[in-house]
């Protein structure tokens, strides 16, 4: 059983079908997609290059899908995956608007017993996790919400009927990556946009482009070329779109650090954040990035005063994730646009009217909360999964995710979790980390099948080993520092912890490589019903 219908939730359908498995599906949407489907905002794209956030799977596939953008929007990436479904026969085994609400492990029978909020139970003998990292989205509980008179919606629930807002008095709540291209996108459609901004971001620019058919041509030539570059690539993204500088930024002088840094400006995309080994890891170096990205802010944005507040000053430069784009800061530049920073003026709740802060009342005819995800953990915490013992996965969780390899949890058999806490996931190309992960699981159970064992999970020792290297890896960076939905910061009473396996993704493949080839170390294995074998 899969839970699950995104990119993640469909491979895993096509693969382990291939295994000779028969598979079943829950996806509480109406259709495929998951984020794709889910977060249908004005402005949504992806910010990996859509020729690299694509599955690589089947070459057919590859050869027959026409990119039109380097990145595409939200419509054209949900188009490519309803594509994907019809291709595979996919949705013929995808029971959709159902919710799986419980999953519990049957120690006699070695099954894993399902419930759905349509009442129905179910059974089956491995349970895939394609619940994804970033689906369980969070409007802050603001007081007044209810009394809100005007419209009111989520990015990652964005209505699939068209939503006019032209002419309208707009409120955006929140400036992450969601925020940052839904503002872009509404500033030139709606009347009046009003941006509650908290904490600014850095943003990268994408320079994106339409893809023309002789460059469309040269791309699909070189895909296999493309996509060995991409495992190899710390973010499973090809290096000659992510070169690595293995010098230090305090190594060289000034006038080559900045160079450096315009050289990939102009280029463009998360290749800048590669400028210099050790970004991400020494204060000083991240500052000299930090400061770059600030001098843009503060050439682009005509009214000085507005341009400090969008220039990010209390985070380390990528430690909240960065976005892309190229026209957010114009947005500012336009009449119909003011900026509301409330860390200096809070928001005190919302109105019948619109909202209020500690200073002053903003009359809104629609608000978009672009306020995140309760992300990496929420999704699975929402369901009552119970283990041996009748042991339920958040409580083991209480302290933070602990996982062996990001895949598996120990008193949690026949579990699989797809891009889950502790593997490389938000800070890689995503659907690279699916299809690696996919592949694993299918290739571990059927090892399990010509082996002639029915039951595996991780032990404890090895679990506790992951988790303290996922810390570890953590700590030598400047990631947990900072306040963030990487370490769970953004949701009230959440346990603080990193939750990424930082050590890059050619190196997370070979640790999973070498797991497989001992003979799934750490993974103890038994026959249902029995006790643990080795
Ligand atoms: P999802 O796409 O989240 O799918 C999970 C599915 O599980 C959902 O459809 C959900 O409804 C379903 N589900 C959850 N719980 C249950 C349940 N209990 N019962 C039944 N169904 C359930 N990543 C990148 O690498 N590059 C990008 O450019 C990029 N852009 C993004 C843009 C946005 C706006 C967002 C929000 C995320 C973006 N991401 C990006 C991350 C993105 O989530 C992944 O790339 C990828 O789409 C995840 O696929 P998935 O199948 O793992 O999860
Ligand atoms: P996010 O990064 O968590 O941003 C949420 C924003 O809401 C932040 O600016 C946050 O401010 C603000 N906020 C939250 N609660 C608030 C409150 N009570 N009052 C005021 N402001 C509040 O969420 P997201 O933008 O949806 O992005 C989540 C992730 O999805 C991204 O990091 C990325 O991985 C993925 N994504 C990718 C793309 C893409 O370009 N392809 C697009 C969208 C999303 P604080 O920072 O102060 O908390």
């Amino acid at each position: 059983m899969v839970v699950g219908a995104g990119f993640g939730g469909l491979y895993a359908l096509h693969r382990l079908r291939e295994t000779g498995l028969s598979v079943r599906v829950f996806e509480a949407g109406s259709d495929v997609g998951g984020t794709w489907f889910w977060n249908r905002y004005p402005g949504a794209r992806c910010d990996v290059e859509s020729f690299d956030y694509s599955y690589s799977f089947s070459e057919e596939l590859q050869q027959e899908w026409d990119w039109s953008e380097r990145y595409a929007s939200q419509p054209e990436i949900l188009r490519y995956i309803e594509h994907v479904a019809d291709r595979f026969d996919l949705r013929r085994d995808i029971t959709f608007d159902t919710r799986v609400q419980a999953a519990t492990f049957d120690e006699a029978q070695g099954r894993w017993l399902v419930e759905t909020d349509d009442g129905e139970q179910t059974s089956a003998t491995y349970l895939v996790m394609a619940t994804g990292c970033l689906s369980s989205s969070r409007i802050p509980d603001f007081p007044g919400i209810e009394d809100f008179q005007g419209q009111t919606f989520h990015t990652g629930r964005w209505p699939s009927e068209p939503v006019d807002l032209e002419g309208k008095r707009v409120g955006v709540i929140g400036t992450g990556s969601s925020g940052v291209q839904v503002i872009t996108a509404l500033a030139p459609q709606v009347g009046e946009l009003t941006v509650f901004q908290r904490t600014p971001t850095y943003i990268l620019p994408d320079w994106n482009r339409p893809v023309g058919p002789d460059e469309l041509r040269e791309l699909k030539a070189t895909y296999p070329q493309r996509r060995r570059e991409a495992a190899k690539g710390a973010l499973g993204i090809p290096i000659p779109v992510t070169p690595f500088n293995k010098q230090s930024a305090m190594a060289v002088s000034e006038q080559e650090r900045v160079a450096e840094y315009e050289r990939r400006w102009r280029i463009g995309g998360v290749c800048v954040g590669f400028s210099f080994k050790d970004l991400m890891f020494d204060k000083d170096a991240n500052d000299t990035i930090a400061e770059f990205i600030r001098d843009k802010i503060r050439e682009r944005v005509e009214d000085p005063e507005t341009a400090e507040k969008l220039v990010p000053t209390d985070y380390a430069y990528g430690t909240k994730r960065p976005s892309l784009g190229v026209h957010y800061y114009d947005s500012y530049n336009r009449d119909n646009v003011r900026l509301v920073d409330v860390r200096a003026d809070p928001i005190v709740g919302l109105t019948r009217n619109g909202l209020r802060t500690e200073n002053t009342e903003y009359e809104l005819d629609a608000i978009v909360f672009a306020t995140g995800f309760d992300a990496m953990t929420g999704t699975l915490n929402a369901i009552d999964i119970r283990g041996r013992g009748g042991r339920l996965m958040r409580e083991h969780w209480s302290a933070g995710p602990r996982t062996y390899l990001g895949i598996g949890v120990s008193g949690f058999p026949n579990l699989f979790l797809i891009t889950g806490p502790g593997s490389p996931s938000v800070l890689t190309n995503m659907i690279f980390s699916i299809e690696q992960h996919v592949r694993w699981i299918a290739e571990l159970i059927e090892w399990m099948r010509a082996e002639g064992t029915e039951v595996v999970e991780p032990t404890e020792a090895a679990e506790d080993e992951w988790v303290h290297k996922i810390a570890a890896l953590a700590d030598r960076s400047l990631y947990p520092a900072t306040d963030s939905w990487f370490v769970g910061a953004n949701v009230p009473g959440k346990p603080r912890a990193f939750m990424v396996y930082l050590g890059g993704a050619p190196a997370y493949a070979k640790e999973c490589q070498d797991v497989a080839d001992a003979g799934y170390a750490g993974f103890e294995f038994s026959r249902a019903g029995a006790a643990v074998l080795s």
